[in-house]
């Protein structure tokens, strides 16, 4: 395998920034591009260990640095690695880079070094994954969901149920293929009692993927209700900046504005919609198509009244749509006192919040109703394993064979027609793991990791 390089940090000036060097010759070349200081030479440095010198390209002293030196297999992708920390100018990185790769290296492709250190045994394709996930956590809980996945929690689960399934398909062979000698019959209720537990155990996996996924993309969310409530301004509070525009004349929000907003660790997508309202004007009437199509197409609703006068019948009937929704309502305006009657918000709203969202009150309040609404809490992550998107089509696929084998025990069929099934679900486990995946899978999963890791 070639001996790959490129710059592990990002495109941008910095303090510093570190250029890796990975596979066979990785030391050999950082010999030759680079002299410490003192009398050892690379070549005879341990793994492990750093040492200050100079990095030059044909003579020419191009900037003092620190190398680091692992040796193989004890480094990230299990190759040798030479890591050379330089200044974290634009130029000057891209000068030691040019050297290294004159002197042999090939740059690396997006996710090689984790591409190599999965391939190389280091890590599973779950962890490499978690890898992509930890770089790219945006709060606190999305990073300990993303260690515990890096730290081996879904391998080990699904492991286990790879192994389960693997037991089950030996003793259905060996009793199959030699019936003569003396094997215990395999009997359908224990298989079956097997494989529901198999079953239990994969649930229990993906038991916390809404939760992973609301962390990792973000919950997408239109804020409704009538002209004048107070919609772009709670907007604009979320937001933190003027981004839609403010007024007093009724109906002047048009068009959708989107934003990602944080609220603790959770990310609204959120639109900014048209008053909804019955409406003559043409233009602000394609602005309220929209946002009734958005109260069908968002996973939340923030209903926003205004809580300093009496609902109106356009807030009436925005309530009745909002029947069944993930839905919050925003008492708005509270510090201009109360004096909304909110029963008719009860009939069909479970979680209400009285904020201003002028003087930027209530927004905590806001964020505990989102995290209750979704079930979000502390407990989902200490421990939890969030599978992400292609580990939860494999956990489903495997399910989806398990349970059918079960079903077909049920049923007497025969037990060729079983093993056949449970199989498939074995496929798909050995997939999630990356034990048995195709490279198609493997370069789709690289794909999405930045240059340099
Ligand atoms: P929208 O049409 O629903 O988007 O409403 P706007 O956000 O444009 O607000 C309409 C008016 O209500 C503006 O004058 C805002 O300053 C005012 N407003 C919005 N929220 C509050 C609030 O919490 N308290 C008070 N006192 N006024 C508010």
């Amino acid at each position: 395998m070639s001996t790959i390089a490129a710059v592990s940090t990002p495109n941008a000036p910095g303090g510093i920034a570190v250029i890796r060097i990975s596979g066979k010759d990785a030391i050999n070349i950082a010999d030759k591009i680079f002299t410490p200081v003192g009398s050892k030479s690379v070549k005879d440095m341990e793994g492990y260990t750093c040492v200050y010198g100079i990095a030059h390209d044909n003579g020419e002293r191009l900037d003092d640095c620190i190398l680091t030196v692992f040796r193989e297999p004890h480094s990230y992708t299990g190759e040798n690695i030479a890591e050379i920390s330089c200044h974290g100018g634009l130029y000057v990185t891209k000068r030691i880079l040019r050297a290294i790769l004159k002197n042999g290296a090939e740059n690396a492709e997006a996710g090689e070094f984790t591409k190599r250190a999965y391939l190389n045994g280091k890590l599973d394709l779950t962890q490499a994954e978690a890898v992509m996930d930890i770089i790219s956590a945006k709060g606190e809980r999305e990073l300990k969901m993303a260690e515990n996945l890096r730290e081996g929690s879904a391998f080990r689960k699904a492991k286990k149920c790879s192994d389960m399934l693997m037991k089950i398909l030996g003793d259905l062979a060996a009793w199959a293929d030699y019936p003569e000698e003396d094997i215990p019959e395999v009997k359908p209720e224990n298989l079956c009692a097997e494989l529901e537990k198999v079953k239990e155990d994969l649930l229990s996996l993906t038991e916390n993927y809404d939760c992973g996924r609301i962390l990792r993309h973000g919950i997408s969310t239109a804020i409704v209700g009538r002209p004048n409530v107070g919609k772009s301004t709670l907007f604009n509070c979320l937001s933190g900046c003027e981004r839609s525009i403010v007024t007093d004349i009724a109906g002047t929000t048009r068009d959708v504005v989107e934003e990602s907003v944080k609220l603790g660790d959770i990310v609204l997508r959120l639109a900014d919609t048209a008053g909804i309202r019955q409406t003559d004007d043409i233009i602000e009437g394609i602005g309220v198509d929209i946002a009734e199509k958005l109260i069908d197409s968002s996973e939340l609703i923030i209903a926003v009244f205004d809580g300093n006068c009496p609902l109106t019948e356009d807030d009436l009937k925005l309530i009745k749509k909002l029947d069944n929704k993930k839905c919050i309502a925003v008492i708005n305006k509270s510090d201009l006192g109360i004096c909304i009657d909110t029963s008719e918000i009860e009939k069909n709203i479970i979680q209400i919040v009285y904020l201003s969202a002028k003087e930027n009150d209530g927004v905590e309040r806001l964020q505990s109703a989102v995290e209750s609404l979704f079930e979000i809490n502390e407990n989902s992550f200490s421990s939890a394993v969030a599978v992400n998107e292609r580990q939860k089509k494999c956990i489903d696929s495997a399910l989806m064979y398990v349970e059918s084998a079960v079903s077909a025990l049920k049923n007497g069929e025969f037990l060729d027609a079983v093993n056949v099934l449970i199989d498939e679900a074995e496929q798909n486990l050995l997939s999630l793991t990356g034990e048995k995946v195709t490279d198609a899978v493997v370069d789709e999963v690289f794909s999405r990791f930045c240059v340099g890791k």
